[in-house]
């Protein structure tokens, strides 16, 4: 199961350093390494023709295996994927979405888009060895189920699981959306990094939490629930029901709240522009008035990004994580954010939580969230196959 795990988490690599790693014998690594082919789980490639007899030198995961499908539900958003054992994307689709019409409509459409994606590559349902599924809101890890979803509450006590047993006989995981975009970091890393954060800043915002080198979910599963600690007593109600929750100054909903006052104010003639063409003003439109110059759209990407920060920087103090990645739809609003999310946090925190910290956009961006999704799926399908006999 080492190996299987080390193969896994290193995205394969030579036989000799995963012994090392492991700190195995080259006997032991050898027996260990033939049982885990003659199962099907590790392939070998690499054979070099030139040498004669020499063994193959690469170790990686069998990808006759199958495939693992990864769905991100965002609150406006759903992604879906198919990846192979060793987490390329074969096929993504990503489409805008509401989860408040509830389980029967969203699900419909993940079961349509995992047929239609399934058979671009050529696969079908029986292929599928496991399912990762990401949602907005709290979820009961062990039992797969989202615990008084405040985004989503028609989801509560919903099984995603059977729903999905009608289809596909693989496994199903479903988990906080936060936490498989911090996993599908972890996984990128090959855990090179143990302790850090991932921010996503949508629609809410939440934290994803890697405490030495895994996903920490806490006692009830709500660990990193951020969106709501306050950082204005005199702030706006939030739909939680305290005052002035970072997540109803700052995230998407309130950035267009706030560009929208602008165009009707008269404060800026790109954002009243923006609102009379499209009909809305959305944070991707802030990010272009802002890169056009726009002073208004300026001010409340920098008032936006300063909150978040005044929210990290408090987070920052308590876990101190070596790296802080900030994803989801509010990164399309440009540097300008990220700008004012570090200078915030800087400030704030203590010098010894703050020396090494470093504060990017996430990595694997848009896709972090199947790909985590994936990262799920395949660990725990190995994980129940690996310790089999
Ligand atoms: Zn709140």
């Amino acid at each position: 199961m080492q190996l299987l795990e080390t193969t896994f988490w290193s995205a394969g690599g030579s036989r000799h350093g995963m012994a090392e790693r492991l700190g195995f014998s080259k006997s032991k690594a050898n027996a260990l390494i033939a049982g885990l082919v003659a199962q099907g789980l590790l392939a070998e490639s690499g054979l070099q023709r030139s040498s004669g007899g020499r063994r193959p030198e690469n170790l990686q995961l069998n990808g006759s295996l199958g495939v693992v499908v990864g769905i991100d539900i965002g609150a406006t958003s759903l992604d879906v994927a198919v990846l192979s054992p060793d987490l390329a994307v074969l096929a993504h689709r990503a489409e805008a979405a509401d989860v408040k019409r509830g389980p029967g409509v969203v699900l419909a459409r993940v079961r349509v888009l995992m047929r239609e994606l399934l058979a671009q590559c050529g696969r079908s349902a029986r292929d599928v060895i496991g399912i990762g599924i990401g949602v907005p809101g709290p979820v009961n890890f062990e039992i797969g189920q989202l615990v008084n979803p405040p985004l989503m509450p028609a989801w509560d006590g919903f099984s995603i699981r059977d729903y999905l047993r009608e289809d596909y006989a693989a496994p199903v995981f479903v988990d906080n959306d936060v936490n498989l975009m911090a996993l599908g970091e972890l996984w990128r890393l090959q855990r090179s990094l143990t302790n850090f954060l991932v921010i996503k800043d949508g629609t809410g915002i939440g934290c994803g939490i890697v405490c030495h080198g895994v996903v920490y979910r806490g006692a009830a599963g709500s660990a990193g629930d951020v969106g709501h600690i306050c950082v204005d007593q005199e702030g706006p109600r939030c739909h939680c029901g305290n005052v002035g929750c970072v997540e109803v100054m700052a995230a998407g909903p309130a950035i267009t709240r706030m560009a929208v006052e602008a165009a009707e104010a008269g404060d800026s003639d790109a954002l009243a522009e923006c609102l009379r063409t499209h009909g809305h003003i959305d944070a991707q439109h802030v990010g272009e008035a802002s890169r056009a110059g726009d002073a208004a759209a300026n001010d409340i990407i920098q008032r936006a990004g300063s909150l978040i920060g005044q929210m990290l920087a408090s987070v920052v103090n308590f876990f101190n994580p070596s790296h802080v990645f900030i994803g989801g739809g509010i990164t399309r609003i440009g540097p300008l954010f990220l700008a004012a999310v570090r200078q915030s946090v800087y400030q704030r925190s203590l010098a010894l939580s703050t020396r090494h910290l470093e504060i990017q956009y996430t990595p694997l961006g848009a896709q972090g969230g199947v790909i985590g999704a994936g990262v799920l799926a395949m660990h725990e399908t190995l994980k129940a196959r690996g310790v089999a006999p």
